[in-house]
C-alpha cells in the first residue's frame, strides 16, 4: 500500500512536471457541492462594508445622453468595419490553432498584455471616476425604495460613460487593440473562408478551465469560445475573479476599469472591478470583488452562493455597459448566470446592453439556485413582478434563479438532443419539466465536443507512450503497463482494465458500479477509479481497493494529469450515469481509443452507438434501465469481445479514435442559432 502510494506520488510528480511544460497546469478544483439545505430564515443582516473608494457624485445627465448617442454612432461605425475585422480573424485563426496547445504565456496577447500592464498604473485615476452602474429603469426606481434611488441618483450607467467615455476606457486596455497588436502570421492559411455574418458573443458563467474548473462546464467555457472564434465569432468570456484562480493567471490580468453598482434592496453600493486577460483570440473579463469571490473553490453553499451569483449576474451586464461592448448575443451558462436574462429584460431594459439577445444553456438541471423569495428578492433587488409562477417563483415561497433565466431567455439550449427531450419529463425534469415543456419551442439540444488541443493522444506529454490510430494497439499496452505500475496494480498487459473518472455523486451511477465490483473481479479484470465527492462512494471504493489489492485502485483525488494516463491506459471506460446531460469523459475516452460502457441516457445515448456483433458497427457497450445487472451484462459483453474476438475489439478502438468528437460541428450549430436569433 505504502509502496503503491509512493509510486503513485512519484508518477504524479512526473506528470505534473510534464503538464507544466505543455500547457497550463490544472487549476485548484473541487467537486461541486450538493446544494445546501435551505435556511429557515432569509439572511437579513447587511453585508460587510466594501473597503473601496466611495462612488463620486455626478449629475451629468446631458452628458450622459450625448455619450449614449456617441456610443451608438461608434457602434454603427464598428459594424461597417466588420468585414475588416473578419479578415483579421482569418489571419488569427492559424495562430489560434497553433497556440491552442501552447502556454498562454506564449500566446500572441502577451506583448500587448505587458503594454497594457504598464498602463495599469494609470488605473487609479480611472477608479476615481467610477460610479454605480445600475440601470435607470423607471419601474424599478418606483418600487425600489428611497435608498436605491439615492444610489441611482448618485451615478446611473450613462453617467459612468459621461465620466469615462468608451474611447477613454479602451485606451487603457482595449480588446481590439490587443488583438490588432497580435503578431502577424507568416504562412497563408489554406482554410476555407470564415462563415458570414460575424457575430459577437458574451459568455457569462461561473467556471472556465484553466482558471477554475469543477466539471464539464469548465471545459465547455474554455473550448466552445475558442471553437467559435474559428467560426467568425468575437467572443468575450465573463467570469468571477475568484481568489482560488492560480496566481500565475491573476498576474496576467490587466486592470480594465471599475465602478460601483447597487445590488440589494438596502441600496448599498458594491465595487465592480474588471480585470482582463486576452488569450488566443478570446477576451476573458474577470469581475473583481473580494467580498464575494474570496471564499470557495469556487462554490461553497447556497447561503454564500446565492448572493455571490446575484451580484455576478448584475455586475456582468453592468460591466458590458461600462466597457461599451454590446454583443449580438449574451450566452449564459447554468443557474449561476440564471439571473442575467432577468436583469437584462427588467433593470437593464433602458440601457445599451438591452439590444443584445440572450441564450441560456443548461449544462446540468440538477442545480438551479433555489432559495426563499425574500432572500433572492433582497440580494437581487429585482422587482416584485418577476417573482411570479411563470418566472422565478417555485412552489409556495421559493425563488428559482435558473427558472427565471429560462423564462426570460430568447433561446434555451442544452448539451444533447436526448437530454433536451428528457428534461421535459418528470423523471429528469427536476421539477422544471412543465416549465420546459411550456418553453419547448425555444429549446434546442447541441452535443458538446472536446478540445483537441487539450486532448490529443499523439502529442500528450502526460502519456508514457503517445500514440495515434496507426499504433494505438501496441502503444496502449505500454500506457497500460505504466499506469498499472504507477497505481500499484499488477503489471499485466493482458488484463482488461476499466477506467472511471468522475465526480463521485449519485448522478454518476456509482451505486451500480459498487454493486458489481465483486463480480467484476475475476482475475482478468482491473478497475481504476479517479474521483472525489460523496464520502459514501469514496469509502466504498477504498474498501474495494483493500479487498482486491493489485486489481482495484481507488485514487480519491482530483488530478488532471493522472486523468490523461487513465484515459490512455484503460481498455474500457465506465459511465453508467443515472442522468447525463452530455458527458465529456466518454468522448475523451473514445478519442484515446478506450471503449465506453455507458447507460443509454442524455448525451451518452447520443454519442455512443452500441456495438452490434453481427454488423461489427458501434463504438461501445450500452444498457438502458438503471440496474446493476444490466451494467454487469454490458461489461461482460465487452469482455467477451475483448478476450474472444480481439480483432473486432481493435476495430472498435480504431473507429473510436477516428470518430469526430471535436467542437467544430457543435460550434457551427451554436453559430447557426446565434445568427437565427439575431436576424
Ligand atoms: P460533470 O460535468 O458532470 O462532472 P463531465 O463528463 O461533463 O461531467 O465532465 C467531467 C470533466 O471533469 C472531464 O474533463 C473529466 O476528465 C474531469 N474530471 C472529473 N473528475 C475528475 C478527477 N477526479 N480528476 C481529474 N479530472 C476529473
Amino acid at each position: 500500500m505504502a509502496e503503491k502510494k509512493a509510486a503513485a506520488k512519484a508518477a504524479e510528480e512526473k506528470a505534473t512536471k510534464a503538464v507544466e511544460e505543455i500547457k497550463e497546469a490544472a487549476p485548484a478544483v473541487e467537486a461541486p457541492k450538493e446544494e445546501a439545505p435551505k435556511a429557515d430564515a432569509p439572511k437579513e443582516e447587511a453585508p460587510k462594508a466594501v473597503k473601496k473608494p466611495a462612488a463620486k457624485k455626478t449629475t451629468a445627465k446631458k452628458a450622459a445622453a450625448k455619450t449614449t448617442k456617441a456610443a451608438k454612432e461608434e457602434d454603427s461605425e464598428k459594424k461597417e468595419e466588420a468585414p475588416k475585422a473578419a479578415k483579421k480573424t482569418a489571419t488569427r485563426k492559424t495562430t489560434a490553432k497553433k497556440a491552442a496547445k501552447a502556454d498562454p504565456e506564449k500566446a500572441p496577447a502577451k506583448k500587448t498584455t505587458k503594454k497594457a500592464a504598464a498602463k495599469k498604473e494609470e488605473a487609479p485615476a480611472a477608479e476615481e471616476k467610477v460610479a454605480a452602474a445600475n440601470p435607470v429603469a423607471e419601474k424599478i426606481k418606483a418600487g425600489a425604495g428611497p435608498a436605491i434611488e439615492e444610489v441611482k441618483a448618485e451615478a446611473p450607467v450613462e453617467e459612468i460613460k459621461a465620466e469615462a467615455p468608451a474611447e477613454e476606457i479602451k485606451a487603457e486596455a482595449p480588446a481590439e487593440e490587443i488583438k490588432a497588436e497580435a503578431p502577424a502570421v507568416e504562412e497563408a492559411p489554406e482554410a476555407a473562408p470564415l462563415p458570414e455574418p460575424r457575430r459577437s458573443i458574451a459568455f457569462i458563467g461561473s467556471e472556465c478551465y484553466p482558471f477554475v474548473k469543477t466539471g464539464g462546464l469548465g471545459d465547455v467555457m474554455y473550448a466552445l469560445p475558442r471553437a467559435l472564434v474559428a467560426q467568425n465569432c468575437d467572443v468575450k468570456v465573463i467570469l468571477p475573479r475568484y481568489k482560488c484562480i492560480p496566481q500565475k493567471y491573476q498576474e496576467k490580468m490587466v486592470y480594465r476599469g471599475a465602478f460601483h453598482m447597487d445590488l440589494c434592496a438596502d441600496g448599498r453600493t458594491y465595487y465592480v472591478g474588471i480585470m482582463e486577460y486576452v488569450w488566443d483570440g478570446v477576451v476573458y473579463d474577470f469581475i473583481d470583488n473580494e467580498e464575494f469571490f474570496s471564499v470557495g473553490k469556487p462554490y461553497t453553499n447556497l447561503i454564500d452562493d446565492i448572493p455571490k451569483y446575484c451580484y455576478f449576474g448584475k455586475a456582468a451586464l453592468a460591466a458590458l455597459n461600462y466597457m461599451d461592448w454590446i454583443p449580438d448575443v449574451i450566452h449564459c451558462h447554468d443557474w449561476q448566470a440564471g439571473l442575467v436574462p432577468v436583469y437584462l429584460r427588467t433593470m437593464f431594459d433602458n440601457t445599451p446592453i438591452a439590444r443584445a439577445k440572450v441564450m441560456i444553456t443548461i449544462h446540468n438541471l440538477k442545480f438551479q439556485g433555489i432559495y426563499n423569495i425574500p432572500t433572492i428578492k433582497y440580494w437581487s433587488g429585482l422587482p416584485d413582478y418577476v417573482f411570479n409562477k411563470d418566472a422565478l417563483k417555485q412552489g409556495y415561497d421559493d425563488a428559482n434563479m435558473f427558472k427565471g433565466g429560462l423564462a426570460y431567455s430568447n433561446v434555451i439550449t442544452t448539451v444533447s438532443g436526448t437530454y433536451a427531450q428528457e428534461i421535459q419529463t418528470p423523471f429528469y425534469g427536476e421539477n422544471l419539466d412543465a416549465h420546459l415543456r411550456y418553453h419547448s419551442g425555444k429549446l434546442h439540444g447541441i452535443v458538446n465536443g472536446i478540445d483537441y488541443g487539450m486532448w490529443d493522444p499523439s502529442t500528450d506529454k502526460l502519456l508514457a507512450a503517445p500514440y495515434d490510430v496507426t499504433d494505438v494497439i501496441e502503444k496502449k499496452k505500454k500506457n497500460k503497463l505504466a499506469m498499472q505500475e504507477s497505481l500499484g496494480l499488477e503489471q499485466d498487459e493482458n488484463k482488461f482494465v476499466i477506467g472511471l473518472i468522475s465526480r463521485l455523486t449519485d448522478q454518476k451511477g456509482l451505486d451500480l458500479v459498487n454493486a458489481i465490483v465483486p463480480q467484476l473481479m475475476d482475475g482478468n479484470t482491473q478497475v481504476v477509479v479517479l474521483g472525489t465527492g460523496d464520502a459514501f462512494y469514496e469509502d466504498s471504493f477504498r474498501y474495494y481497493e483493500n479487498a482486491y489489492k493489485g486489481s482495484f485502485c481507488a485514487y480519491i483525488a482530483y488530478d488532471e494529469s493522472l486523468a490523461h494516463g487513465i484515459y490512455a491506459g484503460s481498455d474500457a471506460f465506465f459511465v453508467p450515469s443515472r442522468f447525463e446531460p452530455c458527458g465529456l469523459t466518454q468522448l475523451i475516452a473514445m478519442h484515446y481509443g478506450t471503449v465506453p460502457i455507458v447507460r443509454e441516457t442524455g448525451g451518452l445515448k447520443d454519442t455512443v452507438e452500441p456495438f452490434n456483433q453481427y454488423t461489427g458497427e458501434g463504438n461501445g457497450f450500452t444498457f438502458d434501465r438503471y440496474e446493476s445487472g444490466l451494467l454487469l451484462d454490458a461489461t461482460n459483453r465487452a469482455k467477451t469481445i475483448y478476450f474472444e474476438y480481439r480483432e473486432a475489439w481493435d476495430e472498435i478502438v480504431k473507429r473510436n479514435m477516428n470518430k469526430d468528437v471535436s467542437w467544430e460541428v457543435s460550434a457551427k450549430q451554436y453559430r447557426q442559432l446565434y445568427v437565427e436569433m439575431t436576424q
